[in-house]
């Protein structure tokens, strides 16, 4: 979860035990422990809080933490990755991306598929119309991968370029 996607969890918890919103300091304190549950689980969370629980947890932080742990072995099948995969392509963003440049433009192009040589994107919540491809696959397109492979980025950033990014992979894929 980001911090807008907790936020508004903390919100719909504590509006449905009328309480006030602990302010937007407490939840970015909340962030740094929680921060790593995936959205769905964090709705999951929300809901098993409102439905089944007879007033305001006393310790929000430690009330999601046990309801990960029940969420992760009441979904065994949407944990797939709990952790990252080591791998060497894409520095395990999930995402590799390369340069390539198209006819009349001087500076290359940036662009980035799912990667091919492993599973990590199922951790970023990438878009699926992005397409999967090896970084073979991608030099025979005529492509050369970006340093920036190595680097590991944040999900937030990650996401906004992934839109930012999409028009482009399309030209590519029309090319
Ligand atoms: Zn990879």
């Amino acid at each position: 979860m980001d911090f807008a996607e907790l936020n508004e969890k903390v919100a719909r918890v504590f509006s449905h035990f009328r309480m006030k919103h602990p302010g937007q300091d407490t939840v970015e304190q909340w962030l740094e422990d929680l921060g790593y549950i995936p959205d769905e689980a964090g709705k999951w969370i929300v809901r098993k809080i409102c439905n089944e629980s007879d007033g305001m947890p006393r310790n929000v932080v430690k009330t999601f933490k046990d309801l990960w742990m029940a969420y992760k072995s009441e979904n065994p099948d949407k944990i797939r990755k709990p952790e990252a995969e080591f791998c060497q392509v894409c520095g395990e963003s999930g995402l590799i991306w390369f340069l390539y440049h198209i006819a009349g433009h001087k500076s290359p192009h940036e662009s980035f598929v799912r990667c091919g040589h492993c599973k990590n994107w199922m951790r970023a919540g990438v878009s699926e119309e992005i397409p999967i491809m090896t970084a073979g696959e991608i030099k025979r397109r005529g492509c050369r991968l970006h340093w920036r492979n190595n680097k590991r980025r944040h999900r937030g950033s990650l996401e906004r370029t992934v839109r930012a990014d999409l028009g482009k992979l399309i030209d590519l894929g029309a090319a």
